[in-house]
């Protein structure tokens, strides 16, 4: 990371129409070419690593730099572009009142004056985009978000396992699933009401998440079940973290008007194998759950042994 001493020139673009039209008008026919191939292309994604990409690879054309830097501190997002280097100038890239996030640009040698002026009229090109991505990032963001405990949804989920039981299988590493639901929740709604219910499930949701590290990633699948991916987890570990699970739920303290609600979950988790996909390893974890239920509640249940008791 460069340090303040290293930073050569630090400066905000804002973009307004009057900036736009006169260095539009600036820019020679060579570089009109290449300046509307460019805005071509970034109309072409709403992805921000895309959008970046596209424009640093304009930009590396241009102006000789080793490394790009892009932060955006609303989605700790960091985006890296080559080798950052001692020598950089940064830009807060605003839109109006929004600040989209800010972009360095580095080398081993300082920049002239003439080519921060060249980066300046390039960077309006970009604004836009990038702002449409953020707007992209933002809705896809709140459409993977359950509103009621703030926990990533269903939708995330299928997104996720997907991708996680893909790289597990490249990478040859262990993945674990496990498939959380509420024993009884129906009686905590039917006798302390829905909004105790919701309270309730917040709480759930907080205990497991205090509950696990932070490469685990837990989910409202639906209603009162949660599905947690173990990246990196064993069967062994998958049990540690399921039995934790289900101990901590049973010694938390929920309430209603003072008086204790007694509630604990079954937990059914399964580990990948060659053969899964992620849908097989989801049914495999259901299952487990099924078993878990089936056989007394409060209880974690492993796949295989699922398997070998139903024969
Ligand atoms: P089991 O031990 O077999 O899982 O029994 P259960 O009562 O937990 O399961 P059942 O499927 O019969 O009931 C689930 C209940 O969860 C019924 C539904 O009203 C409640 N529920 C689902 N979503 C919400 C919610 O967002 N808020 C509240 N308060 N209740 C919900
Ligand atoms: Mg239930
Ligand atoms: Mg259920």
């Amino acid at each position: 990371m460069s340090t303040q001493s290293s930073i050569q020139s630090s400066s905000s673009l804002e973009l307004n129409s009057a900036v736009l039209g006169h260095d539009a008008l600036d820019i020679i026919p060579a570089e009109l070419e290449q300046t509307l191939k460019l805005a071509g292309l970034l109309q072409t994604s709403l992805e921000l690593d895309t959008v970046l990409d596209y424009f640093l690879d304009a930009v590396s054309h241009l102006i000789n730099f080793d490394g790009a830097q892009f932060t955006n501190n609303e989605f700790n997002y960091e985006f890296l572009y080559g080798k950052v280097q001692r020598h950089s100038c940064t830009y807060r890239l605003r839109l109006g009142e929004e600040l989209l996030g800010e972009l360095s640009f580095s080398r081993k040698k300082r920049f002239a004056e003439t080519e921060t002026n060249q980066l300046e009229t390039i960077l309006c090109q970009v604004l836009y985009p990038v702002r449409n991505a953020i707007l992209y990032k933002r809705a896809v963001i709140s459409s993977q978000v359950d509103p009621l405990t703030g926990t990533n949804n269903r939708a995330a989920f299928d997104a996720s396992i997907e991708k996680e039981v893909e790289r597990s299988h490249r990478h040859h590493m262990p993945l674990s699933l496990a498939v959380v639901d509420i024993d009884f929740f129906k009686q905590v709604n039917d006798s302390y009401g829905h909004s105790t219910g919701d309270a309730v499930l917040c709480k759930v949701t907080d205990v497991i998440k205090n509950t696990l590290r932070a490469s685990d990633e837990l989910f409202r699948y639906g209603g009162e079940e949660f599905t947690i991916i173990l990246n990196g987890t064993d069967s062994d570990g998958a049990n540690n973290v399921a039995e934790r699970i289900r101990e901590e739920i049973e010694n938390a303290y929920f309430e209603h008007e003072g008086n204790r609600i007694p509630l604990t979950v079954s937990i059914g988790i399964s580990s990948l194998t060659t053969r899964d996909d992620a849908k097989r390893l989801f049914n495999k974890a259901d299952a487990a759950l099924y078993r878990a239920k089936e056989t007394g509640r409060n209880k974690v249940h492993y796949y295989a042994q699922s398997r070998m008791k139903t024969g």
